[in-house]
């Protein structure tokens, strides 16, 4: 399997070399050159395996000769043996026909875990072969960096800096990213918004010279292996819930478009799915890309789903190049014009009609957000944190048998959820002294020399 960059520049790459430079070098997102299927026999043959015998069997067609299987098995079993649920990613029904499908049950208590715990493995195996070792660099609203941090512990090929706006972060994120004490890891609470310290980033890898001396690797939500886990779980949930007999469809909250960017993979794989909801806070481009062909930047309000508090979905990208039919040069054309002096553009009627046939939207306001977690507190005995209830309020006024993705534990979002419910949420037993760990923080200024000092001076690339 070889995977080619959305804006049909450079080289096809191998799994490994995809993996590990996470951005193509023509500005574009890496796409599995060809999509392998999964024949519907293969996949009722799934109904009763374990999270990770579906796992390494749709993920195994895409990694070629990364990993011989038994290596690939025992990372995948690694990756999930500290999560907080022997089903890893157990459904619940929340009514007649709808379900919420729990991704929180991983170390930082969100999805993000799913696929950070398994590429943190994947990055270690393959660079300790290779005999090479990188520095990753990253910015967070939040989750990403302490699910980055998490998974990158103690390692001994990576060094990992997570650049987060200061007191802008909940508590429990912030704990998450500051209490690990391994000399490796590295929370850097920058003087300005999350947009300053996404800018930092993206300045420090275009700076080649500097990039390459300390080998600079990304783990966002561009990284194809990051799209390729989560695969897995639309595979399990469907499965559960009889595929591929039953064609179910998936709500999920969308923020960089990675998480239901993987719901389409599976359904490019063959997994039988009726329809791909995108569900969004006020934060609604992709919504309205949806309702009027129109994908137009206005500007990004802060809510109480700040994972999603997003503009440029980096990830939608890669749908493009599909709905486009593969054309490289059409999605560069478009990519310059929202990254230049332009909102935006139209989708043409082809690539519009493309979009509708596969994929729905729901939007929900702040007040609708808060009403939303109190009425299923009541009406299920869920209390969901503000994204999945944004997914679960798109799911149930969805027709059909449908599925929300849960993607954050209540417990990450304690304040906005107890404003809406009245409810203090309180962490997992096994998290429950986070509160009392000390915190290693480190403030700096939202300046790009001065960032690139402080991280060159603590990595061992
Ligand atoms: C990251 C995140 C999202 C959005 O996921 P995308 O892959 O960026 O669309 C939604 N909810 C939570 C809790 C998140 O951490």
């Amino acid at each position: 399997m070889r995977y080619i960059s959305t804006r049909g520049g450079g080289a096809p790459l191998d799994f490994e070399a995809a993996m590990l430079s996470g951005l193509a070098r023509d500005g574009g997102l890496y796409v599995p050159e060809s999509w392998p299927t999964m024949p519907r026999e293969e996949i009722a043959a799934l109904a009763g395996a374990p999270y990770e015998e579906v796992a390494f069997r749709v993920m195994r067609p895409f990694i070629g000769g990364a990993f011989d299987d038994a290596e690939f098995r025992a990372l995948i079993d690694a990756a999930y043996a500290g999560f907080g649920h022997r089903l890893r990613a157990p459904l619940a029904q929340i009514g007649e026909e709808t379900f919420l499908l729990e991704l929180h049950h991983g170390p930082t208590l969100a999805f993000k875990d799913v696929a950070m715990q398994l590429i943190g493995r994947l990055f270690e195996a393959a660079l300790a072969r290779k005999g090479e070792r990188v520095t990753i660099v990253g910015a967070t609203s939040g989750d990403t960096g302490s699910a980055a941090i998490e998974a990158f512990r103690g390692s001994a090929v990576a060094d990992c800096f997570i650049l987060y706006p200061h007191g802008r972060v909940s508590e429990v994120q912030r704990r998450q990213m500051t209490t690990p004490s391994e000399p490796n890891v590295h929370a850097i609470a920058v003087e300005g918004d999350f947009d300053a310290c996404q800018a930092a980033v993206k300045a420090m890898f275009n700076d080649h010279d500097w990039r390459d001396r300390m080998r600079l690797a990304a783990v966002n939500s561009i990284n194809w292996a990051r799209v390729l886990a989560q695969a897995v779980y639309y595979f399990t949930a469907a499965i559960a819930l009889g595929a591929p007999g039953r064609a179910l469809s998936f709500a999920v909250p969308t923020g960089n478009f990675g998480d239901i960017y993987a719901g389409y993979v599976a359904k490019r794989m063959g997994l039988p799915v009726d329809r791909l909801i995108i569900a969004t806070n006020r934060n609604d481009i992709l919504h309205r890309t949806v309702e009027t062909g129109l994908h137009e930047k206005r500007g990004v309000a802060p809510t109480s789903s700040p994972s999603m508090d997003i503009e440029v979905s980096s990830n939608f990208e890669r749908l493009l190049f599909d709905l486009y039919g593969r054309d490289g040069a059409a999605i560069s054309a478009l990519m310059a014009r929202l990254g230049g002096n332009e909102a935006g553009f139209a989708l043409s009627p082809g690539a519009l009609a493309a979009l509708r046939a596969e994929f729905g939207s729901a939007r929900f306001d702040e007040a609708e957000v808060s009403a939303l977690i109190g009425r299923l507190h009541r009406e299920t005995g869920q209390l969901l944190c503000p994204h999945s209830a944004i997914g679960a309020g798109a799911a149930l006024a969805y027709p059909g048998p449908s599925v929300a993705l849960a993607t954050a534990h209540a417990a990450k979002f304690p304040d906005a959820v107890e404003a809406a419910s009245g409810l203090r949420p309180a962490l997992p037993p096994r998290m429950a002294d986070l509160y009392e760990r000390p915190e290693r923080i480190t403030v700096a200024p939202n300046d790009i020399d001065a960032l690139k000092a402080l991280i060159e001076g603590k990595s061992r690339a």
